[in-house]
């Protein structure tokens, strides 16, 4: 098979491609079409840079004479375009066990980490064990739905927390820009479809599910993994980690876990676990640092949650092609670097864009207030929203033991705030004071802090909305962000806010609506490992995904999953890994 990239059709063709594509491949390739026996598209974006909207396809082509590819590629061994379709296939580096009767790995937490990770090892034969602490995703959906409409909070099945883990009430965007030289990004694509996903995710450069359609998926992955021997227990909170401190260094022996149906507390047995527990899971973080597990502050971003009209950004990414079946609504990417005045040398970024979607409720503790942002397959609600946020550093990190005591429980050795290096708990002490700040200035009811854009600008309390209706549930409270957020937040998001209106034209809009606050953008810890996938200090524990800050989305965790299971299979099957 021969790839070609970079094929371009205006809109009309975009709407039955095949026949066009195979002329401009056939072009291209300085064949006839009659040569090209067949073409399947492998991945279609849309260039809106020009005044004419263009679909940009990558196209892999089987010759009718496959024993020609060579021959055809020669001459254009200059042209990046064009060169042979590469190896998607997944290979693991050890083969399938078959009958395994050895030690059965454990995986902790079954979001899209912890899923592709199970999903790996049962299909490698090692029937894994997945402890959840949430519940399954229909009666996850019900305690989540309790917090949006009954401002009634579980602390262990919301948002965050429950089978499909963080991104199962999401926007479902499913695509990253990690290297991917294995091509385990299609695998995990390849899973999805398999477990009901439209095949479009496979092509579109942008693919997304939206919140029902993966409530599904997770439902069909969670059936594959134990139609494969694996097993799958929810409600199970794991609280901690027993070490064999025998040996040179310490080693995993077994996990407490707490079981929630009925509160009592066991042991379970198991020298490989995988820790896939996402980025809310703050009493791991916190009992893993009580045990001494190498980790350290990571940087992550705070900020706002923005909304638009959908219409605004349609016609601002679609110019007069704007609402035409094919494109759908249009996303957004910004990015500003602040050069100059009291925010200077910051970045805002947007963050988590969602087309046509809903502001949610994103908190896992009482207390707090949380913002992230939804939608469905269909992105027909009639706003966008986007994280508004800005980056920050561990040295912008809390010090202060009180602080630690307020909002930790315990200062957990803060005590040197000329100490070079930030705490590794220190993003989580700010992360949880901006959170409850904003639960007081909501109203200490779960409502959220909402002001709108030309409010903000014009450092002015709102009374109310305008033409934006804000989609947050269980609904805002129209005050000033100001109060919500540093002051180094507030000066970024006051010169990037203009500088994207001029990017996007009416981003800036004065009825546009904030909502606060955005924390939940990445872990704020990285719980290190090393080359073997294990902790550098707790041998068979092996941090991933998300909340050990090895991913950033769905995607990327899937595949952090996938890679974590292999490292799993080649300690338990003794294999080395191929080269
Ligand atoms: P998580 O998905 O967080 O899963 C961790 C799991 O571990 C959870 O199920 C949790 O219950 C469980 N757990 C935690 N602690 C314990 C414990 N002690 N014992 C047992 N189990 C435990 N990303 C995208 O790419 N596209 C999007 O459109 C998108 N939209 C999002 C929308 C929202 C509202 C949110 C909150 C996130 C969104 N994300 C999106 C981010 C994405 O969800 C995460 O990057 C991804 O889920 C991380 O996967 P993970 O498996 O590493 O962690």
């Amino acid at each position: 098979m021969i790839r070609i990239a970079e094929l371009r059709l205006p809109l009309s063709q975009a709407e039955d491609p095949i026949t066009a594509l195979r002329a401009a491949a056939a072009a291209r390739l300085k064949l006839a079409p009659e040569a090209i026996a067949d073409l399947t598209v492998f991945k279609r974006s849309f260039d809106a840079r020009k005044a004419d909207l263009l679909a940009v396809y990558i196209v892999d082509v089987a010759l009718a004479e496959p024993a020609r590819e060579a021959a055809v590629l020669a001459p254009l061994a200059g042209d990046p375009h064009v060169r042979p379709t590469p190896d998607m296939a997944w290979r693991p580096p050890v083969g399938a066990a078959a009958d395994w009767s050895g030690e059965r790995p454990v995986v902790i937490g079954f979001g899209p980490c912890g899923i592709f990770a199970a999903l790996a090892l049962a299909q490698l034969g090692l029937k894994p064990i997945v402890l959840e602490r949430g519940k399954p995703v229909r009666e996850r959906t019900q305690d989540t739905w309790g917090l949006w409409r009954r401002s009634e909070l579980n602390p262990d099945s919301n948002v965050q927390f429950g089978e499909g883990g963080a991104g199962l009430f999401s926007d479902g965007k499913l695509y990253s820009q990690i290297r991917d030289p294995r091509f385990l990004g299609r695998k995990v694509l390849q899973e999805f479809v398999q477990a009901g996903a439209p095949e479009d995710i496979l092509w579109e450069a942008h693919p997304h599910l939206g919140t029902f359609r993966m409530v599904k998926v997770v439902e069909s992955l969670r059936e594959r993994v134990l139609a494969l021997g694996g097993e799958i227990r929810f409600q199970q909170r794991v609280v901690d980690l027993l070490l064999n401190q025998e040996l040179p260094a310490p080693a995993l022996q077994a996990l407490e876990v707490e079981n929630l149906q009925n509160g009592e507390r066991y042991e379970l047995p198991t020298r490989h676990a995988i820790l896939a527990v996402g980025h809310s899971a703050r009493d791991v973080f916190m009992q893993l640092y009580r045990r001494g597990v190498t980790m350290r502050a990571k940087p992550f971003s705070i900020g706002v949650r923005i909304e638009h009209p959908q219409g605004v950004i349609d016609r601002a990414r679609w110019g007069t092609h704007a609402g035409h079946p094919l494109l759908g609504a249009a996303d957004y990417k910004l990015v500003q670097h602040i050069g100059s005045g009291p925010a200077a040398g910051r970045t805002v970024y947007s963050f988590c864009m969602c087309p046509g979607g809903t502001v949610v409720a994103a908190t896992s503790e009482p207390g707090r207030v949380v913002t992230n942002g939804m939608s469905q397959y269909s992105r027909a609600e009639r706003n966008a929203n986007a994280g508004m946020v800005v980056g920050i550093d561990p040295p912008d990190f809390p010090r202060d033991p009180a602080q630690f005591e307020a909002q930790l429980g315990e200062h957990f050795g803060a005590g040197d705030p000329a100490a070079d290096a930030a705490h590794p708990l220190g993003g989580l002490v700010l992360q949880r004071q901006l959170e409850a700040g904003a639960f007081t200035l909501g109203g200490s009811n779960y409502r959220a802090p909402a002001q709108r854009v030309g409010d903000f600008l014009a450092r002015r309390t709102s009374t109310g909305p305008g033409e934006v209706e804000p989609s947050y549930r269980p609904g805002v409270t129209w005050t000033d962000l100001h109060a919500a957020l540093p002051a180094w937040v507030t000066n970024a998001l006051h010169a990037a806010l203009p500088a994207f209106g001029r990017k996007i034209k009416g981003y800036d809009m004065a009825d546009a609506v904030m909502t606060g606050v955005e924390t939940r953008t990445s872990a704020p810890v990285n719980i290190q490992r090393g080359d073997d996938f294990q902790s550098l200090n707790v041998r068979g524990l092996y941090p991933a995904g998300e909340g050990a800050g090895y991913a950033g989305g769905i995607l990327s965790a899937g595949v952090d999953g996938l890679r974590t299971a292999e490292a799993v299979a080649v300690q338990l099957l003794g294999v080395p890994a191929n080269p």
